[in-house]
């Protein structure tokens, strides 16, 4: 197995492909900052590989019997980003790939954690595929991803990372295998409804591919214009620096005048203006961020500078503390408190089947507090008015 970490990345990535369609110049722009890696990232490149491991356990492939996948858990739980839950998101993962294949009328062929070249859409494109199924006239593209937030949930419909690794996957087996459609899956156990699928034809797929093509041809020669939108700036490194950025923010932010207009903006007013400063906030944070990483670098970034925050205290020895307050006659109880778990604490320890198994009958769901997202979120609105079913009742 290839470490995932070690793997080559490309100016024109599969995985940054949201970005630079959207946004072709910042392939270039962002290529001046240095790409680090967050510990989020480390930890989803942990999951990746542990959920490699059974999958191609699963498969038996490249000789991987119980024995080696026992020795690759041992080694990847050393690392200090393991996490028990780890074991149950990735067969929550390895269980949606097994029902994959068994809706294949035959057994499919399968490539897992397949090195896939787009080079025919995107100049030198490559990516890993974490996982393909291919018969019966169709592929099966499926990737994992590990990450938790809510706002990071990624959708498989016309999703360019996913679109990329399908062409790449069309163009490697499309001589072995007769092809008609393509399926694509995003698999995020960690969030709620965390399964995102869509179907469509090859025809339409290799179109998708063309208008790939052409913003790639843009990207590569820092064309096609800045295009700031809160998803694609999310990821770019050059985010807290841009200036098409700044200049969208601060137009938004600080836009002058009412005019004419009434005192009170309406709902629809509201509604735009919820959609449009979305990445008001987030590009605020970035940039208070860069800033205080330059002024701890000791350059000067006028009417700003960097202060110690608010420190907090901590025992040297809490044991020889304690021993020295129970020495003077204070309690031991006063010193401490017994406190439950809470449920996903428990869950967390004794995993998710043992949990549901002993004592998922002693758990009810009940609604969470209201929250504003945007229409185009998969869960059903909600409302306080009362229907007049529920007022008949
Ligand atoms: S920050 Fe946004 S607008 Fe600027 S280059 Fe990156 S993606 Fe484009």
């Amino acid at each position: 197995m290839t470490e995932h970490k070690d793997r080559r990345h490309a100016l024109l990535s599969a995985s940054g492909a949201y970005r630079w369609t959207a946004c072709p110049p910042s392939a270039f722009l962002e290529a001046q900052f240095p790409d680090n890696v967050s510990d989020a990232a480390e930890e989803g490149t942990l999951a990746h590989e542990l959920a490699e491991a059974k999958v191609k356990n699963y498969f038996l492939l490249d000789g991987l019997d119980k024995r080696k996948l026992r020795a690759v858990v041992t080694k990847l739980k050393k690392s200090p980003l393991w996490d028990d839950e780890m074991d149950g998101y990735t067969d929550e993962y390895l269980d949606y790939v097994r029902s994959a294949a068994l809706a294949f009328e035959n057994q499919p062929y399968v490539a897992i954690e397949k090195q896939v070249e787009f080079g025919t859409w995107v100049p030198d494109g490559f990516g890993t595929a974490d996982c393909i199924l291919i018969g019966g006239g169709t592929i099966h593209v499926i990737d994992f991803k590990y990450g938790k937030s809510p706002a990071g949930r990624v959708e498989a419909e016309n999703n360019p990372q996913m679109i990329l690794y399908a062409l790449g996957a069309y163009d490697a087996y499309k001589m072995l295998y007769p092809m008609k459609r393509i399926k694509m899956t995003i698999v995020q156990p960690r969030l709620p409804d965390g399964v995102s699928e869509w179907d469509t034809t090859i025809d339409a797929l290799l179109a998708q591919g063309e208008w790939i093509r052409e913003r790639a041809a843009l990207a590569v020669k820092g064309e096609g214009g800045f295009h700031p939108d809160d998803k694609a700036c999310r990821f770019c490194r050059a985010k807290a620096s841009c200036r098409a950025r700044a200049e969208k923010n601060v137009a938004l932010a600080f836009s002058d005048g009412m005019g004419n207009l009434p005192p009170l903006i309406s709902n629809e007013e509201m509604g735009r203006y919820l959609k449009l400063g979305t990445d008001v906030a987030k590009w605020l944070s970035d940039l208070q961020e860069k800033a205080l990483l330059e002024c701890l670098a000791g350059r000067e970034v006028p009417g700003w500078k960097a202060v110690e925050g608010r420190g907090s205290r901590e025992w040297t020895d809490m044991d020889q503390a304690f021993a020295v307050l129970t020495g003077s006659g204070i309690e031991e109880a006063m010193l401490w408190e017994k406190r439950p778990l809470t449920l996903a604490q428990v869950e967390k320890a004794i995993g998710k089947k043992a949990f549901a198994e002993c004592v998922g009958g002693y758990v009810v769901k009940r609604p969470g507090k209201p929250a504003l997202v945007e229409e185009t979120d998969k869960r059903p609105a909600v409302t306080n008015v009362v229907t007049a079913a529920e007022a008949f009742q």
